[in-house]
Parts: C-alpha cells; structure tokens; sequence
C-alpha cells in the first residue's frame, strides 16, 4: 500500500496552539443517535489492548452498540501477534502499555508492517497524549474515557480504514483502466499504420514515410529508391495452406525482407553513412521496401539480389516447407516519377514485369509499364474468354523415332481472340494460375482431350496415348484425382492411354507437397512423365522419388543436339539413365532430320516438334497420322 492510500494519521503537533486544537477536535460532543451504521454495512472488528478491568468491561458494549466487534488482548508479550492475526479495522491501546524495553506498545503497533488498521491510543495525561502524537497515532483519547466518544471515534477510525481500503482498491481499478484504455488507444494508432500479419508498417504508413523520404531527397540531391517485393503465385500457397497458414508464410517473409534491409543499410553505412531506410506491408503478399542512395548507386542491385536469394530458400511453417519465388521490381525518385502514387506504380509494374518473365528483378523502364498493363489486360480478357469458348486445344503429334510413325498428341491450350489475336499459352497460364482460373481451364482441357482420345479410338485413329499438362493449381485445389478418374469414366478411356505432364519448373518445384496424389494417380493407372526435363534444379531426384514413368527432354537441349557436342553428351546421358530407370524418352522441339537421325543414334524412343508438325486443331490431326503410317 503506497502512503498515500495509508489512512490519514494526526500529523505531529509542535505547539501548544495546535495541541490545543486538536484536543479540541477529539471532543466533539457525541451523538449517539448518528453512528455511521449504514444498511446493509459490514460489522467492523476493533483490538482493545488494556489492562483496566473497567475499560475490559465497558469497553466491548460500548464498542458492540458502535457495531464493533471487540477482542481484548491484556498479555503485552503476545499483544502485537494477536493484534495482526485479528487484522481488526481499528486497534485502541492504553498508553502505559510497554514492552520488556520500556517501549510503548502503540509505538511499535504503529511501526508494524503487519499492522496496517488505525491505531487509538487512551492516554493518562499531556506525556502520554505528547508522545503518542508524536509517533504520528490516528487518534488520541484522554482518560477518564467517555465511552461513547471513544466507540463512536472508533467506529469513524475503522470507516475510515474501509475508506481508504475501497478507495485503494478504486484506485487500483482507475489505474488498470487508464492503463488498457492506454494499450487500447495503442492498438488503435497501431492498426492505423501497421500491418497486423506480418507487423510491419502498412501501405498508408509507406506511403507517408515515402512522401518524406522524397523531400529529403529534393532536400539534398540524391536519389530515393523503391523497392516492390511479389510472388509468383502465392494464390496457391493460400489454397494449399489455407489463410491461416499462408498469415505465417507471410509473417516469415516480413522478417526476412525487413532483415535484407537491415543488412543492406549495415553495408552501406559503412561505405556512405546513414540512409533512410524502411520495410512494409502493402498488399496481401507484396512487400515495400525504400531507401535513399545516389542513382549509380550498386546497393540498389544488391539489396535486390539480396531479396531475390533470400526468399528463394524454402521457407518453414507449422511443419510445412514452402518454395516461393520472389520477383522485384523497382523504381527511382526522381529519375522515374515525380509523385508518391506513381513512384509506386511504377515499381509496381517493374515487380508485375518481373513476374511475367518467371521471377528475379526489374528496374523500372517504359517497357515494364506496358508489360504490367498488358498483364493487367490479359487477365482481365481471360475471365471474359472462359464465357465466350475463345479457349480451344490443339494436338501436336509424337513420334517413334524408329518408325517414324504418329503414336501419340500433346494437348496443348490455345486462346484465339474474337479479333483474330492468338495468345500463347507460355504468357497466359500463368496468368491464369496468379487469377485462380487454371483449375477451371486445367480440367476444361483434360475433358476436351480425354473426349478426342475416344473420338480417335472410336474412328480406329491409331493412338496409343495422350498427354495432357497439368498445372501446379490443379494438383494443390485438391480433387484432382476425383477428376481425372470421372473423366476416365466418362469416357471410357484406357487409363495407360492417359499421360500427366508435370513439369520441373511448375508442378514440381516445392516438389514433394504433390507427392501424395501422384501415387494415387499412379493408382487409377494413368502414366505420368516429367516435362521440361532439365530445366528445373532437382531433375535427378525426381526421377529417384516420383512415380513417373516418362522423361521428356527439354527443347533447350534438343536445338543444341546437332551443332553442341556438350548438349549430345548431356542427351545421350539422360537416355542411358531412363533405360537403366526404364522409362520412356521423348525429346521435345525436334525440328530437323538431322536431330531426328541423331536421336535415333542415342536411343530416344519418341519425339515431337515442327519438323512433324507443330499443334493443329483435332480435326487435322488424323491426317497427320494416316500420313506417317
Ligand atoms: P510445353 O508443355 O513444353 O509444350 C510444348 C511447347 O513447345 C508448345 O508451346 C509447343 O507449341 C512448342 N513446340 C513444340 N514443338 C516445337 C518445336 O519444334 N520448336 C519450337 N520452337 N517450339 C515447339 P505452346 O503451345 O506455346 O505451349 C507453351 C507452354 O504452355 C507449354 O509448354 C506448357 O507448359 C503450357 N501449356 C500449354 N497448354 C497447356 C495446358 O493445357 N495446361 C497447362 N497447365 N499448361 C499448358
Ligand atoms: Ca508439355
Ligand atoms: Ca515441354
């Protein structure tokens, strides 16, 4: 209990006048019909510490009718434990009461710690009223006692302790509620400018602090750099993880980013001195970051490089591994914009340029800004493309190398535009996949070539197999076995005649996570092969810890077959290691004889590409295959 919550005590009287006074006060004639006993009040207790054998008697119905209920303590060796144990509202003590010392009792009830109740001392004469004064006792009475004066004294006394007791506890309370009134504003001016998932400043707050930094900058004649972090398809984080889990992805990236900054300015300082730094949270899954610099400046690359490497380590929640890639885009003040809003965009559409071209980093330039709203366009045409057929699927056929005969067709994805436009599949599935529509298409596809598959098998076409892509949304949207199964149904399909491409970069990067449905596609029957094999950075664990039982050889290595011995040797090695795996082998992007012969020469059981043909709609397809018989 602080002092100022003890209850009041008569403060220590050094001259006669003020004595005088307050002698005065302690005789205020009593009344006996006004005892403060209030309706429904809690009975007090009071401590009488005497040894008077009239004061033992009187004392307790006098005190009884001030609605106090007395215990007597006469034993001065036990006086002060008692008195504690009783924790009475007030104690009144007799003067003369010592201790072995020679000590007032009252002085050392009044010094007790354990002893926080009023003390009332009943004095003998001016010494005793003098010296308990002066250890600063609540109340002193002079004998002979006026019972009714001291039980009604008392009775104020114990109030006043209850008084004080209640207006701690008041006080206490005001204090919590200043204080969560306090934390609550806090929160409040907190959600004001920072983010709550990630708890870095949000994008109103960016948006201020980039609007200071540009004034400096005009201040001082550098250079403000902004820096837009994305994601190429966090969409399917959040699908495969749900939001909750995706929050802590995002929680992950905030560190990491605000920790490449960090690092990045420490580096700077060094070499330049002290820039004007900051991270924040702009939008679900995007990132801001700026600084100041000179233009030339190379932290501006670094810092970017850094972001880059950094976010493309696996990230680890809740047990979960996720692979993200991180695209960059950035832009500078003043060389690339002359106010926040478009300082903004324009490293916005760097980030959104980066993003079309798979990942990495993108200084603003004009082209960006017509990549973004090109990309911008594109997705907006696509939800109108799905409601007006101008999606369809052509077929390119594959080869047997030896033969020379038409045994199989890839599906492949077209978007003609009413206007005549052809879009290519490589800018515009990835485009479906950030808008949450390659699900939709994913299966529109493998329903229209599960269709043809049996169109050809009916009308005896000779194809032993389809391959259809499929995308990494398709496989985390779950159901996608469900699929594929109905469909086989539906169109009683051979499900050997069935083959899944996934490919390196797509469907298996951050791998594993699929790994569980393509053994229950593996189940149904269907085959599976690796598209693009090469490309990706893992090819050969693939092939130890995938269910497939196709490589397909990466056009890159194809075109180079003939003219680059190193591409030959690296041709030749993938097919000597899916013999040994016994898998089958088609090349990819076959365009001349000679890659033909040459592959024949290595063992590759199949290929497609240009020099056959290239996709054409499903009616021409047959004639194709009539051809190479
Ligand atoms: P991909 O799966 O590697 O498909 C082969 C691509 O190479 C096709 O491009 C094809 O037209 C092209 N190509 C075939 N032979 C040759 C050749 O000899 N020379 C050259 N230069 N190119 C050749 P396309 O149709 O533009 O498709 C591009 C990519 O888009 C595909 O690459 C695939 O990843 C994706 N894609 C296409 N259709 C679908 C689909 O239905 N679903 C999904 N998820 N992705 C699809
Ligand atoms: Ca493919
Ligand atoms: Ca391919």
């Amino acid at each position: 209990m602080s002092d100022s919550t003890q209850p009041k005590r008569a403060t220590t009287i050094p001259d006669s006048l003020d004595l005088t006074r307050s002698i005065k006060r302690l005789s205020v004639p009593f009344d006996s019909g006004t005892f403060p006993l209030s309706e429904g009040s809690h009975q007090r207790s009071t401590v009488l510490i005497c040894r008077d054998n009239d004061a033992k008697k009187w004392g307790p119905r006098w005190l009884k009718q001030a609605g106090l209920k007395t215990t007597i303590i006469s034993a001065v060796r036990t006086a002060h434990d008692e008195a504690a144990a009783a924790k009475p509202d007030v104690i009144i003590v007799e003067a003369g009461i010592l201790d072995h010392a020679g000590t007032p009792l009252f002085a050392i009830l009044n010094k007790s710690p354990d002893i926080r109740c009023p003390i009332i001392v009943l004095c003998s004469g001016s010494k005793d009223m003098y010296s308990a004064l002066d250890a600063n006792v609540y109340d002193v009475i002079r004998k002979p006692l006026e019972w009714q004066l001291l039980s009604h004294r008392a009775r104020q006394a114990a109030e006043s302790q209850v008084n004080a007791a209640s207006l701690e506890s008041a006080q206490t309370s005001l204090t919590e509620a200043v204080q969560i009134a306090d934390e609550a504003r806090q929160r409040l001016r907190s959600r004001e400018s920072f983010e709550p998932v990630t708890g870095l400043p949000n994008k109103t707050k960016f948006i201020d602090l980039l609007t200071r930094g540009m004034m400096a900058v005009d201040r001082d004649k550098n250079t403000l750099a902004v820096l837009v972090v994305g994601f190429n398809r966090f969409r399917l984080v959040v699908e495969a993880m749900g939001q909750d889990r995706a929050n802590l992805v995002l929680g992950e990236i905030g560190n990491i980013v605000s920790q490449c900054l960090q690092d990045a300015e420490s580096a700077q300082q060094q070499t330049t001195g002290l820039r004007t730094a900051a991270a924040s949270s702009i939008e679900l899954a995007k990132f801001g970051l700026m600084f100041t610099c000179s233009e030339s400046d190379e932290a501006i690359t670094h810092l970017q490089q850094l972001v880059v490497e950094k976010l493309s380590h696996p990230v680890q929640v809740a047990g979960q591994t996720v692979h993200l890639s991180a695209c960059v885009g950035v832009a500078l003040y003043p060389q690339d914009a002359s106010d926040v809003d478009q300082l903004l965009q324009r490293a916005d559409n760097a980030m959104r340029d980066a993003q079309s071209r798979g990942g990495g980093f993108r200084f603003y330039c004009e082209e960006t800004d017509a990549a973004a709203a090109r990309k911008l366009k594109l997705e907006n045409m696509l939800y109108e493309a799905l409601g007006r057929d101008e999606l369809s699927v052509s077929y390119q056929p594959i080869s047997n190398t030896e033969s020379g005969r038409i045994t199989g067709a890839e599906a492949l994805l077209r978007w003609h535009q009413a206007d005549g436009t052809c879009i290519s599949p490589g800018e515009f599935v990835p485009i479906a996949e950030d808008a949450g529509l390659m699900t939709r298409i994913g299966e529109f596809v493998l329903d229209q070539a599960c269709r043809q598959l049996e169109i050809w098998q009916e009308d005896d076409v000779p194809i032993e197999h389809m391959c259809v892509n499929v995308s990494k949304a398709q496989l985390v949207g779950g159901g996608f076995v469900r699929t594929v199964a109905n469909l086989l149904d539906k169109y009683k399909i051979d499900p050997g005649c069935l083959e899944l491409e996934l490919s390196e970069r797509g469907v298996l990067s951050g791998r594993f996570d699929v790994i569980d449905q393509l053994h229950e596609l593996k189940k149904l029957g269907v085959t599976l092969s690796i598209d693009d094999f090469g490309t990706g950075d893992s090819a050969i664990a693939y092939l130890r810890d995938l269910p497939v039982d196709t490589l397909k050889i990466d056009r890159s290595y194809v075109s180079g077959l003939t003219r680059n011995s190193k591409d030959a040797a690296l041709i030749a090695a993938m097919i000597a290691l899916s013999q040994k795996l016994d898998l089958k082998v088609i090349a990819e992007g076959v365009e001349t004889r000679q890659q033909v012969n040459m592959l024949k020469k290595l063992g590759c059981s199949e290929f497609q590409g240009f020099y056959v043909s290239a996709s054409v709609p499903p009616e021409e397809f047959p004639k194709l295959v009539i051809k190479s018989i």
